[in-house]
């Protein structure tokens, strides 16, 4: 299980997230993987392999991006993958 970035972050990019993360596992952002990785996402994702599911993500997204797996809204499923994948391909 884990928390899932969907649609709202695309453009979007707020940071928020990965300073509440406790365990480092919201990525990319310029200060951990460099200014043209963060600038050439087209959203920031989870790693489904390190989330703890704390859940403290969810509520400093100033555009509520962020769901837990278990909730994830049926037209945001496609995230799911999305999210993952960007950690099997890093
Ligand atoms: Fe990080 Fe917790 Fe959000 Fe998972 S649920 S991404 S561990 S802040």
């Amino acid at each position: 299980m884990a928390h899932i970035i969907t649609a709202a972050c695309i453009g979007t990019k707020d940071r928020s997230c990965v300073d509440a993360c406790p365990v480092d596992c919201i990525h990319p952002y310029p200060e951990g993987d460099g200014q043209a990785a963060y600038d050439q996402a087209e959203q920031l994702y989870i790693d489904p392999d390190t989330c703890i599911d704390c859940g403290a993500c969810v509520p400093v997204c100033p555009v509520s991006a962020i769901y837990p797996d278990d909730d994830l809204p049926a037209d945001m499923e496609q995230f799911r993958e999305i999210n993952a994948a960007y950690y099997r391909n890093r």
